[in-house]
Order: structure tokens, then C-alpha cells, then sequence
């Protein structure tokens, strides 16, 4: 059983932490927060232990919220910390928190590359992190798009460039204070925009170029991908990998599939908690292929697609090799689409 601690309990951390608590092979250890607001309640109301720093626990104690103890003792306890923190916030932690203990650490992707040894996608590079001691899961962009160009490697076709344009989500729904309210914003106003250089830190002899705009919502991101194979393909074969790649759902606008909105409706209606859909979500009408050439439109929860590559970092970290039986138990797990998925 691993043992595993949350630094950072919001957008992903709240959603890493349901997850661990979900795996048969990892016990939630407990979730640290700095803050004694409405999620710190939420977390102890499911039972999890809060873990707060040492000169902030009589603020919390004051506002009658338990605590199980001090970050320093959540780390003593466990033996992987998933960082949830924000961005620039995990690589201070590395060094004022985790260096100089016997902890392995997974990061996110508002981290630099350079707070961990690998870059990580389950589908693309599981293997490579296998025993390591730091692994950064990549944002939800980078993840969306390596997963797509990991379906075609991973059937050995062969891709000669990518090309993606993000239209990105301008904030996650509780982020008030986030915009674009009535814009459209280049983000960043140059190309290519930092997407690429993300994916390149898990494949690097890929040729992708991304560019990216932010628009006035927040359900999800929206992209538009562009695929040049080294030979011709067929629209059938796409079709094929993607429906039987695990993580990628195709959705059909004969089945009435026409808006990111009814994704959302669909998943409140199955039933998926908090409405997260952690695959790619890709359009099936949008597949366009011409020769080598494919287009297709897919859209990205942000708030959840990472979830399934923590919880398999936290394997590779701790020394699983069976890549796919993680991918699998994950996926499992977490209740997403298997049905046609191939596993290996
Ligand atoms: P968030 O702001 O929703 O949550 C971060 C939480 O960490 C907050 O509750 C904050 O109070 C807490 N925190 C800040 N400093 C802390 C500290 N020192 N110790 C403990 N807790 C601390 O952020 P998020 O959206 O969950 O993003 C977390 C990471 O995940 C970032 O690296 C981000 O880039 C990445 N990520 C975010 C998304 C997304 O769409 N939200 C998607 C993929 C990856």
C-alpha cells in the first residue's frame, strides 16, 4: 500500500485526492491546506485529514475546523506527496520540503520542466519514470495533445508535424476574478505558444508548432488539431485508433454531440462526479483526412484530464512497471469509458 499526501487542495488537488482514495493499491495519507475555508470543510466532512502549516494551526483551531497535525508531519507519514500547489509554488516546496526528506514528489505542469527529472503522460512515457524520484504530470493542453500523437505512435504511424490551435478556456469556474469577460485574447500573443515546447519535454523529436487564444469561458478548452502523417491514411483506420485508444472518447453529432455544453449535459446526466470528463473529447464529424494529411476538433476539461496521469505517476514513481495494468486500474477506477479500449 503507498502512502500518499496532497499539498494543495484545489482545482486538481481536491480531484487527485478522491482519486487516491479510490485506488485499491494507496492509502490517502491526508490533504494539506493553508487556508480554514468552505474546501478545507469539505475535505474533513469526507474524512480526509487536513494537515496545516505549524503557524496556522490555531487559526484553524479557532475557526473549529480539525487538524491532523502540521505539513511536516503529513510528510513524515507518507511515502509520495502529489503537489498540487499553484504553478512556481511546487518547485519553493521542493526545496524547503521535500529535498531533504525520504519523499517522492509529483508535480503538475505550472511547474517549470526543471522541478522534476521527467516530464510524464501515461500513454507517451509511463516507462521513463519508473523509479524515478520527481515526475511533473504535464498541463491539460499538453496532456490533450500527447495523448492524441501517443495513439498514432503507439500503432507505429508514423507523424511528420502537428499543428494545434488552442482556443483556451479563460478560467475555471470558481476563478472570479479571471478573465478575458468580453475579448478574445492571444495567449500568448506569439507562436508557437508554450504548448509545444511542453510536449517536446516528454517527446522531443516531435515537430509541433501550437498557438494559442484565450475566450470568455470555462468549461473547457477547445482544439483544432492538424496532423501530417509520414504516409497516407485512411479516415476509417483514424477512427479506429482513436476509439480504441483508452483516455480518448469519440462523441458522434448524429447522437446530437454538437456543442461542449452537451458534453457537460451528458456527463451530469451518466451520472460522472462533479461532471469531470477526463478523456479527450473528440468530435467525430470533425475527422477530416486527406492523404497524409488529418484535422479533427476535440475539446479538454481542464479541471480533471490530469487526473488519471497523477495517479499513474504515483505508480511509476513507487516502482510499478506494468504500464498498461496502471493505465487500466486507473481508469477502472475512476469510472471513464473502456468499453472497445485496448489496454497494451
Ligand atoms: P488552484 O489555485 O485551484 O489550487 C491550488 C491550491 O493550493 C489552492 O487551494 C491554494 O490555496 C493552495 N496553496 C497555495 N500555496 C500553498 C502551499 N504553500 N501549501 C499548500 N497549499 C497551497 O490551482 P489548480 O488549478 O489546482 O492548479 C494546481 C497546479 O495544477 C498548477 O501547477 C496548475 O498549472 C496545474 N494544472 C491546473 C489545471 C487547471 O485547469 N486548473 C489543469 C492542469 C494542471
Amino acid at each position: 500500500m503507498v502512502r500518499v499526501g496532497v499539498i494543495g487542495f484545489g482545482t486538481i488537488g481536491k480531484r487527485v485526492a478522491d482519486a487516491i482514495s479510490k485506488q485499491e493499491d494507496m492509502e490517502l495519507i491526508g490533504v494539506a491546506k493553508t487556508r480554514p475555508d468552505y474546501k478545507a470543510v469539505v475535505a474533513v466532512e469526507k474524512g480526509y485529514r487536513l494537515y496545516v502549516p505549524k503557524e496556522r494551526i490555531e487559526l484553524f483551531e479557532n475557526t473549529g475546523i480539525k487538524i491532523s497535525g502540521s505539513i511536516d508531519e503529513l510528510l513524515d507519514r507518507v511515502d509520495v506527496i502529489v503537489d498540487a500547489t499553484p504553478g512556481g509554488v511546487g518547485i519553493k516546496n521542493k526545496e524547503e520540503l521535500y529535498k531533504h526528506r525520504d519523499v517522492k514528489v509529483v508535480f503538475q505542469g505550472g511547474e517549470k520542466p526543471g522541478v522534476a527529472e521527467i516530464s510524464f503522460n501515461a500513454l507517451a512515457n509511463y516507462e521513463e519514470a519508473i523509479g524515478k524520484r520527481y515526475v511533473r504530470v504535464v498541463s491539460c493542453n499538453t496532456t490533450a495533445i500527447l495523448r492524441i500523437i501517443s495513439a498514432f505512435l503507439l500503432n507505429n504511424i508514423a507523424l511528420e508535424k502537428i499543428r494545434v490551435f488552442i482556443a483556451r478556456r479563460g478560467a475555471d469556474p470558481h476563478e472570479y476574478s479571471r478573465g478575458p469577460i468580453h475579448d478574445v485574447v492571444l495567449d500568448p500573443p506569439t507562436i508557437p505558444s508554450h504548448h509545444a515546447v511542453d510536449v517536446k519535454s516528454v517527446i522531443p523529436k516531435i515537430d509541433i508548432v501550437t498557438s494559442a487564444i484565450a475566450i470568455p469561458v470555462t468549461l473547457a478548452h477547445l482544439h483544432f488539431v492538424h496532423l501530417t502523417f509520414k504516409e497516407g491514411i485512411s479516415l476509417d483506420k483514424i477512427v479506429d485508433i482513436l476509439y480504441k485508444t483508452p483516455r480518448i472518447l469519440v462523441v458522434e453529432s448524429t447522437k446530437g454531440f454538437k456543442s461542449v455544453g452537451q458534453l457537460f449535459e451528458w456527463a451530469k446526466d451518466i451520472g460522472r462526479y462533479r461532471n469531470d470528463i477526463p478523456e479527450n473529447i473528440v468530435f467525430r464529424e470533425s475527422i477530416y483526412v486527406s492523404n497524409r494529411e488529418a484535422l479533427l476538433i476535440m475539446a479538454v476539461h481542464q479541471e480533471s484530464i490530469v487526473i488519471p496521469e497523477n495517479i499513474d505517476a504515483i505508480r511509476a514513481l513507487t516502482g510499478y512497471t506494468d504500464k498498461w495494468d496502471s493505465i487500466k486500474k486507473t481508469d477502472r477506477s475512476l469510472n471513464l469509458f473502456m468499453e472497445g479500449k485496448v489496454y497494451g
